[in-house]
């Protein structure tokens, strides 16, 4: 049935579940059948690197199946909604009531109402309360829980901090209780409170005082705090070495290699800062060894260093060299996100020079320094303008600055001051001679929980609207542009942050209304929030911009984070006196209270050790003599659903896997050399299709096709692969056919043999432009014919820039709905014309 909805959405690779990587395993074989859902679009959801890691984990075991599920589309959504269909798992595409446990990913507070959403769609009771044993249970990990109150009775139970080790032990725990107590619910929860960083918000009772202040009363005896899971040692966790490679365009199309955890340079507003410490790094030779695997397994072309603050990386310089010394020849680039200024060393620098150049970030977060000194940004004007410089003399031309508005202590001058730097910043000349670009986002600064800031008053709407206008104003400025996130997003996001659990009936209250994607200005509607915090009784001000006394209990006290509540409030202190402290990584310690230095301590590398050593095996891809193959392909059932670019990207990474090498381009962006005969449109089929590569000669072309077969996706088929000249690369098929299967309605003979008795039938089509061009049909269908009422076959006139496809016709020749176009089956027949 689902097979019929595809037809019908704008991206229907986002529901195959069929990407390279991706397991599918039988669910009637195994005994645990695990959801892993996310509250956000596939291509959000796809490039999270902890549900790779969780579905890899699980999946390891062979008593359980892990498979994904995603927010749907809005027109997915309605979709299932009118044809009465649940939401379903990518992978099986199992109706998710169906699953024992379904775990959500929680990232973003406005990502919220998303659960919801799903929930729905897959007939799940929203309130743990309102589930029973025929139900799934519903459990959630991610940084959102560690204030778990605002969203705590829809979970069964919210694991805190590192999930590798957790979700190992609930599955462990499910599969005993499965065998020995099954369908008592309660004892399974129990079993669970007993695993480190589980917390069951049932099992604690909200109390409010007449202040309105949470307190949460422990209803099980010896279960009062939940301690953050930790992983201790990241080289001893498993790697998602064989990652799934989301299809279409996921917002991290590359590989990610988290090089380490935890940051603690200690600046007082980052909740991550507080919720991740210690810092533990990768050892450098097992990063050698997993980018080795995981690009031998995706066919990637880019490795990117994946951590809170990749330059804060002991062994960065040596890392990058050695992984661009063994990648380069592959064509496989390293790049980095954004590096913190003061991090940029001239060793960093020169390597930076051979790596592809993506955007180039700084946080400053505040304009002074009297206000940066507040927040602990351990960075002066000095090193940003010389990061700046540097980065300009490099070669990029756009640098992308953020900065924070109302953080604690904030003053008019504070704003000046940002004014002032980006204007100077802004004189600043590259190599060239020329100034750079400025790009300037701005957001208002959200107080979050476990962080010195905790305690700290968001700024009132208004306040942070005027604020924004201001800047915007003052920065008005050639080669400077100004962003900022909507100040609406802003407080919604401080109440999720900082709410309790009066907030649950509000998600649902908002959920109602058609509150969804909240984190998409697309979707947002601040004004059925607003609708929604009325009819709720919430007073969102209380949450949001009360400034709270260090002594009243806060909604997140059940959890215990690690970062004890002195320090935090020692910090607090020493932000309104301007006190820096120094990153802890180095060896001094500021006792926070995560590590007890025997088994969890910041964990570094200054060095690669003795073992490994710089590999370089393919011989350099410019010595050899290349010549065209040709590879013949078919393009069948759920492959119709990639477009053109997605094709180009599945091949590209399959010719990796399968190891074919591919010559590339010169230049500053080499390109491998590979074109299509004809970019088919998502929709249709085709027998035969083509695309031409440039490879050494010495490459066997049948044993090519054997071993690109074998990393392909479902419905990708290679046929044939053959050497040919230039020549052959232009014997093109003047003429495609096409045979269209009709699932819904039927042909009329009437209105064929009137089109074919016509002088004319004009249609106007745009072309690539836009522009509207007529066409006459008669001159493009050379031949048509009904094989019977539901199936025709038609050829159609194929030129250059003027290639006709069957739903084009469809409409003014039969009057076909659209709706019953896009869900007719049409497969491109394989031409009889020569090299096609
Ligand atoms: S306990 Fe000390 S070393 Fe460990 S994270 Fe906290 S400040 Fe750093």
């Amino acid at each position: 049935m689902i097979d019929a909805l595809l037809p019908l959405v704008e991206k229907p690779s986002r529901y195959l579940g069929s990407e390279i990587n991706a397991i599918k395993k039988d669910l009637r074989r195994v005994k645990l059948r695990f959801a892993l859902a996310f509250p956000d679009l596939y291509e959000i959801g796809t490039s999270h690197f902890g549900m790779q890691i969780l579905y890899h984990i699980l999946n390891e075991d062979p008593d359980i199946a892990a498979e994904r599920v995603f927010a749907p589309g809005v027109d997915m959504e309605a979709l299932l909604r009118n044809s009465g269909q649940p939401l379903f798992s990518l992978e099986s595409r199992a109706p998710l009531s169906q699953f024992d446990i379904i775990g959500f990913s929680l990232l973003y507070e406005l990502n919220y109402t998303n659960v919801l959403t799903i929930l729905d769609l897959a007939r799940i009771p929203f309130l743990s309360a309102e589930r029973d044993h025929s139900d799934p249970l519903v459990i959630a990990g991610g940084p959102c829980t560690c204030n778990p109150e605002p969203v705590a009775d829809f979970f069964d139970a919210m694991v805190v901090g590192d999930g590798e080790n957790v979700i190992r032990q609930m599955a462990v725990e499910w599969l005993q209780w499965k065998d020995e107590d099954p369908g008592d619910k309660g004892s399974l929860l129990q079993r669970w409170s007993q695993i480190g960083g589980v917390y069951i918000p049932s099992f604690f009772d909200p109390q409010f005082d007449d202040r309105g202040f949470q307190s949460l009363v422990p209803r099980v005896s010896n279960y009062r705090r939940v301690k953050r899971a930790i992983v201790d040692d990241l080289d001893r966790m498993p790697f998602p070495q064989k990652p799934v490679i989301a299809f279409g365009k996921p917002i991290h199309d590359r590989l990610r290699l988290e090089v380490s955890r935890g940051c603690t340079r200690g600046c007082r507003f980052c909740q991550a800062g507080m919720i991740y410490r210690p810092v533990r790094e990768r050892s450098p030779e097992n990063l050698m060894s997993i980018a080795a695997d995981s690009i031998a397994a995706t066919g990637y072309e880019d490795i990117s260093l994946l951590s809170l603050s990749t330059g804060d990386y002991g062994c960065l310089a040596p890392l990058m060299q050695r992984l661009m010394a063994r990648f380069g020849s592959e064509n496989v680039a390293v790049s980095l996100p954004s590096l913190r200024a003061g991090t940029l060393t001239p060793e960093l620098m020169q390597l930076i020079r051979q790596v592809r150049k993506t955007g180039f970030t700084i946080a400053p977060e505040a304009g002074s320094q009297r206000l940066r000194d507040v927040i602990n940004k351990n960075i002066t004007e000095k090193e940003i303008s010389d990061t700046v410089a540097d980065a300009f003399a490099l070669g990029w031309q756009v640098i992308k600055l953020y900065f924070m508005i109302g953080l604690p202590t904030e003053t008019d001058d504070d704003l000046k001051a940002l004014v002032a730097l980006v204007k100077n910043l802004r004189k600043i000349k590259g190599a060239n001679g020329r100034r750079g670009k400025i790009n300037v986002s701005v957001a208002t600064f959200i107080p979050k929980a476990h962080t010195p800031f905790q305690w700290a008053p968001q700024i009132p709407l208004a306040e942070s609207r005027s604020k924004i206008q201001w800047l915007r104003s003052q920065l008005k400025i050639p080669g400077v542009q100004f962003k900022w996130q909507d100040p609406h997003v802003s407080q919604l996001e401080g109440l999720w942050a900082r709410g309790d659990r009066r907030l649950n009936p509000l998600l649902m209250a908002a959920y109602a209304k058609g509150c969804k994607f909240d984190g998409w200005s697309d979707q947002f509607n601040y004004g059925l929030w607003q609708e929604a915090i009325a009819e709720a009784g919430i007073d969102a001000q209380f949450f949001t911009a009360r400034a709270r006394d260090v002594a009243e209990p806060l909604p997140w006290d059940s959890i215990d984070n690690r970062v004890s509540r002195s320090f935090l409030k020692q910090e607090w202190a020493n932000a309104l006196e301007q006190n820096l402290i120094e990153d802890c990584r180095g060896g001094l310690c500021h006792q926070c209270g995560t590590c007890d230095f025997e088994q969890i301590e910041p964990r570094t590398y200054g060095a690669f050790g003795e073992k490994s050593a710089p590999v370089c095996e393919l011989p350099p891809a410019a010595t050899a003599d290349f010549q065209s193959l040709c590879v013949f392909y078919a393009k069948q059932d759920q492959a119709k659903y990639f477009g053109h670019l997605e094709m180009v990207n599945i091949f590209l990474r399959a010719l990796k896997r399968a190891e074919i090498p591919v010559q590339f381009s010169q230049g500053f962006h080499p390109k491998p050399k590979i074109s299509f005969d004809d970019p088919l449109p998502i929709g249709i089929e085709s027998e035969q299709e083509r695309f031409f590569l440039s490879v050494p000669d010495s490459v066997n072309p049948a044993a090519a096709a054997r071993a690109l077969n074998s990393h392909l996706p479902d419905g990708l088929v290679i046929t044939s692969c053959q050497f040919v000249t230039a020549g052959f690369k232009r014997q093109a098929a003047g003429t495609n056919v096409y045979r269209v299967t009709l699932q819904d309605g039927s042909f009329s003979e009437e209105n064929l043999r009137s089109f074919k008795n016509s002088a004319e039938l004009i249609i106007s089509r745009s072309n690539r432009k836009g522009k509207l061009k007529k066409i006459n049909l008669k001159d493009m269908v050379i031949r048509i014919e009904l094989l019977d009422s539901k199936q025709l076959q038609v050829a159609l006139a194929a030129e250059t820039g003027k290639t006709l496809r069957p739903a084009q016709i469809l409409g003014p020749i039969f009057g076909i709905h659209e709706n019953q176009i896009k869900q007719a089956r049409v497969v491109k027949l394989k031409s009889k014309a020569p090299g096609a």
